[in-house]
């Protein structure tokens, strides 16, 4: 069962300023930074009441949030809700015909197990789907 939004995801070119703009609109003191090397990008997360916002900028012209921008410009990027059993749902998805960019889940910020389904098969909505690991 996905049972939250756990956080919004938006692509943007250059991440420290992209900071001073959302901490005019949301008043926050805590930022969590982190590069997640499999994903090729750094995230900048700050939690808005139960959700978080993750401003994520590429390190490298290869990486999907490059290409993402290259595209379509800097914006909303994905949406991610939260499961307590990520490979149940995984299959319960491809179960019903949904297509999945990435079948087995890999490794996110936050300590977290992700996955991704094709926007193709969602009306171009980018979801992602996480799990908290154990070990937190
Ligand atoms: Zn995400």
């Amino acid at each position: 069962m996905l049972k939250s939004i756990n956080h919004i995801g938006i692509a943007v070119k250059y991440l420290d300023e992209s900071i001073e703009t959302f901490r005019k609109i949301f008043q926050f003191d805590d930022v969590h930074r982190e590069i997640v090397e499999e994903q090729k990008v750094e995230i900048a997360t700050f939690k808005v009441g139960d959700v978080m916002l993750e401003l994520t900028s590429a390190t490298d012209e290869s990486s999907p949030i490059a290409k993402f921008i290259s595209k379509k410009g800097e914006g909303i990027h994905h949406i991610a809700f939260e499961t307590d059993d990520i490979k149940k749902e995984l299959e319960r998805l491809s179960g019903n015909d949904l297509k999945l960019i990435n079948p087995v889940p890999a490794e996110g910020a936050h300590n977290m197990l992700i996955a991704f389904l094709h926007p193709k098969s969602t009306n171009g909505v980018l979801v992602e789907i996480c799990e908290k690991k154990e070990d937190n």
